[in-house]
């Protein structure tokens, strides 16, 4: 089986984790830069091209910051994630707003902050103009229903909670043309972690051909089309990238073939993509506890779901290397397990690894997205900390570990006592 690679090696690690107790997540910035650059350059046939990198992916200031700096905006759906763009300095058009069942203070921060405005339902025009007023430019999330197949972990479209019909799209944009607004972007997103390139061009070809329906329907002016996120990344080894290539030119096709045929251009083409931007440039480094062997053969870890939930969220595969022993025999079969009070608390089950013993350190590969982000505090565990590998090898704390203290932070433990029982 092809191995995973890693940007350090154990001795390096070793000496991180001197300094570092495990488990921490580790990001590697020059992956990460080069991997947005490959992005962008993939899509610069677009003039406006832009990434919206999806904040609840990574939501940190440091990754952010390094993102921003590579000309990518950020996409949020809470108050907390307009804050952090805000901190990061990252306001204005560079702000996507997609989120739904969104209360008025978020649409109030996301004026304020003159982010772009992406309607997840058409009740939504309304409440928006009532209580934070009507922005210049809109946009609308389209649920295509069932003209999509959906998977596995979004589901099919029209069970999905997400977006406009049809019909809504058609009755929204015209309350808004009529209210007077006239830049209009258009936004969908049916899949995740989706490795298939096809996909995302029949999912534009949707979109412009809808660009062409409503703009020849309602006379009305396309600035942006958002493709969403939901590329994938190969978490298994033997699993190859998506081809971003292959999708780019199917998207330029039908762009040149819908969009520029019918004289509707330019129009930018935008995305936003959590996963694929940091997830495989993101690692969870923990030890190993103890070894039991009962009915089976556990591996526990000084890491748990806590720290890194998909294996327990959606059985997600998260591939798993032991530092220096990459070249020993794989022939033992272990759950890797944390040490949560649930029993889907494993990171791998039934994983072929080398033989382990307490102290091995392993690192949980393509934790970069959806990882330390997921996180939690059940059964009083802690978040761990966040590192940074910068390009030039050192590496710098971008995340403190929580602290006791933190988790107990919102008790009032000093009016306990007077608490009558
Ligand atoms: C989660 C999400 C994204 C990012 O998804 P990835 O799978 O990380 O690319 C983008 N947009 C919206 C609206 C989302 O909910």
């Amino acid at each position: 089986m092809p191995e995973k690679l890693l940007p350090f090696t154990k001795n390096q690690l070793v000496e991180i984790i001197e300094k570092y107790p495990t488990p921490f997540h580790i990001y590697d910035e020059k992956a990460i830069r080069e991997n947005a650059r490959e992005f962008k350059n993939a899509f610069s046939w677009n003039e406006g091209f832009k990434e919206f990198f999806a904040v609840k992916a990574a939501p940190n200031p440091y990754l952010m910051k390094i993102l921003h700096n590579e000309g990518f905006g950020a996409d949020c759906s809470s108050m907390a994630e307009l804050i952090l763009a805000e901190k990061t300095g990252i306001t204005g058009n560079e702000i996507m707003f997609t989120s739904n069942d969104t209360p008025a203070d978020e649409f109030l921060k996301a004026k304020e902050l003159q982010a772009i405005i992406n309607l997840d339902d058409i009740s939504h025009i309304a409440y928006l103009e009532k209580y934070a007023g009507l922005p210049a430019l809109i946009c609308f999330r389209y649920n295509p229903g069932r003209l999509k197949k959906g998977n596995v972990i979004i589901g099919h479209p029209e069970e999905a909670k997400y977006g406009f019909t049809h019909k809504q799209l058609i009755e929204g944009y015209k309350i808004c043309r009529d209210k007077g607004i006239k830049r209009f972007g258009i936004h969908t997103m049916v899949a995740s972690n989706e490795l298939d390139a096809g996909y995302f061009v029949e999912t534009a070809e949707i979109l412009f051909n809808l660009i062409v329906e409503l703009s020849h329907k309602l006379d009305i002016r396309f600035e942006f089309v958002n493709l969403g996120g939901g590329v994938g990344i190969p978490y298994r080894p033997e699993q190859e990238r998506i081809d971003l290539p292959a999708m780019s030119r199917g998207i330029k096709e039908k762009y040149e073939k819908i969009i520029v045929a019918n004289g509707l251009g330019p129009i930018k083409l935008y995305t936003e993509c959590g996963r694929y931007i940091t997830g495989p440039y993101g690692y969870l480094v923990a030890r190993v506890l103890h070894i039991k062997n009962t009915y089976k053969r556990f591996a526990g870890l000084d890491a748990c779901m806590a720290n890194l939930m998909r294996p327990a969220l959606y059985g997600a595969y998260h591939h798993i290397t032991v530092m220096g022993k990459e070249k020993k025999q794989h022939d033992i079969i272990y759950d890797v397990t944390g040490s949560l009070c649930e029993n889907n608390d494993k990171f791998a089950i039934d994983r072929v690894l080398p033989e382990l013993q307490r102290g091995d350190i392993v690192v949980i590969h393509d934790a970069g997205a959806h990882g330390y982000a997921m996180g939690f505090n059940y059964n009083g565990k802690l978040r761990s900390a966040e590192l940074l590998l910068r390009e030039n090898g050192e590496v710098i704390p971008i995340r403190r570990p929580e602290t006791v203290d933190d988790y107990l932070a919102t008790l009032d433990l000093a009016g306990l006592p007077s608490f009558q029982v």
